[in-house]
């Protein structure tokens, strides 16, 4: 491997030599392999987690023990952070968490790990250790367990998705067979995984440039209704990968998520799934909204419209429901109409409260009331100008009164 850019840093240099025995794996290796960018960078190493955090002490670096009890010590060099675990090999397993012992032997290390394009090693020169032909499975694009997919599988069903995500981001042949097979016949392993490592999966892999095929496959063989139940329909989802392309957007894991969700069923669907990944209030809120918002693509041509249901949602919400009443319909023309309503711009509802104080209405409910019903007449008669608005106003105020 060419040394790469990340390797020179200052703190990469520092960190790698307070700690001698080290070397990058898992995902930075891969990556820069393939030439894709890397972001955080990780650390085998055969000292033990109390040595490195000695090492790391003396040497005025500051070690956080993100994960000790599996020997995972984060080293913040010049607040850049990095990930140091100490070589393991895996003894136990519940089929959720490894139990693991340390070990000194990479290729130990090398065979806990789940797939080969993910169990490399390289060192500070770029020199790489690769002991389960990781290599040349990065360069034909396959995505091989390490080892016997069944037994794998078992420590860990998280792995079943991980197969799927991996290949949605890096394959470039067909789903392994022998791989494929085990993850049917171990998918009802699937419901004893935490939800939030299946929402951090799944995000990732609908974040793939084009996950289509996966999901075609994961469709296939039951995976798919195990982690999204009811999905069934991949077309939409297909077409707004379609249009992240054209468009040039990135791919959005929660949109496309949406895309994926049964119609007729949507919002229940959404609810349930939010439930079951432990997903933010932010990304419930939006999945659901997503899933509630109207699909009929007539209503978002019509600028008239498309207008009052962007005041309603917001500009996010908006830009999502119209996403996805786009791909639930054949149409070509989506792009006429997309840039349509694109340039539209939500109006500023103009009064509040104090006006209507302002006109002798004492504070109180009724306060709200007015607003309330003076908000519906101006969105229901396409947010008629300020001065009509007021002439309204003055009239409601007068009609309380009297
Ligand atoms: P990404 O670029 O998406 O972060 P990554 O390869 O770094 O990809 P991580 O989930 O961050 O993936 O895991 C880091 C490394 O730890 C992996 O490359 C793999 O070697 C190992 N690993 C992670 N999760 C598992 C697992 N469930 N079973 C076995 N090995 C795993
Ligand atoms: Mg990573």
């Amino acid at each position: 491997l060419e040394p790469q850019p990340w390797m020179r840093a200052p703190q990469t240099m520092k960190l790698m030599e307070v700690l001698g025995d080290a070397r990058f794996v898992g995902g930075v290796v891969r990556n820069a392999l393939l030439g894709r960018p890397v972001t955080d960078i990780d650390i085998a190493t055969p000292l033990p987690p109390d040595k490195v955090k000695a090492l790391l002490e003396v040497a005025g670096i500051k070690a956080v023990p993100t994960g000790i009890d599996h020997g995972t010590i984060t080293a913040v060099v010049d607040g850049k952070p990095f990930e140091v675990t100490t070589l393991r090999r895996d003894v136990a397993t519940d089929g959720r968490h490894a139990i693991v012992a340390f070990t000194t032997d990479w290729a130990e290390d090398a065979r806990r790990r789940d797939f080969t394009m993910n169990a490399l090693y390289a060192d500070i020169d770029g020199a790489i250790t690769d002991v389960v032909g990781g290599i040349a499975d990065i360069e034909a694009g396959r995505v091989r367990f390490v080892g016997d997919p069944i037994t794998r599988i078992r420590e860990d069903y998280l792995r079943i998705l991980r197969f799927f995500r991996f290949h949605a981001w890096y394959g470039r042949t067909e789903l392994d067979a022998e791989a494929l097979y085990a993850c049917e016949k171990e998918k009802s392993g699937l419901v004893r995984l935490s939800g939030e490592r299946i929402a951090k999966e799944m995000l990732k892999l609908f974040e793939a440039e084009s996950p289509v095929t996966v999901l075609m496959s994961m469709g296939v063989i039951g995976v798919l209704e195990e982690v999204v139940p009811g999905a069934a329909e991949i077309l939409p989802l297909r077409r707004l990968a379609a249009m992240d392309a054209e468009l040039g957007t990135a791919p959005d894991g929660v949109l496309r998520l949406a895309a994926l969700l049964p119609a007729g069923r949507a919002v229940l669907t959404a609810q349930l799934i939010a439930a079951r990944w432990k997903l933010s209030n932010v990304d419930r809120d939006r999945l659901v909204a997503a899933a509630s918002a109207p699909r009929d693509i007539a209503l978002y041509a019509d600028p008239r419209l498309a207008r009052r249901l962007l005041y309603r949602m917001g500009p996010e919400g908006f830009r999502d429901a119209l996403l996805l009443a786009i791909v639930s319909e054949t149409r070509d023309e989506w792009r006429r109409i997309y840039d349509g309503v694109r340039s539209l711009t939500a109006p500023r509802f103009p009064i509040s409260g104090k006006d209507v104080v302002a006109r002798g209405i004492r504070i109180g409910p009724l306060i709200g009331q007015i607003l309330h019903t003076l908000e519906t007449w101006w969105v229901e008669n396409d947010f008629p100008q300020d001065a009509l608005l007021i002439q309204r106003l003055d009239e409601t105020v007068k009609q309380v009164q009297e």
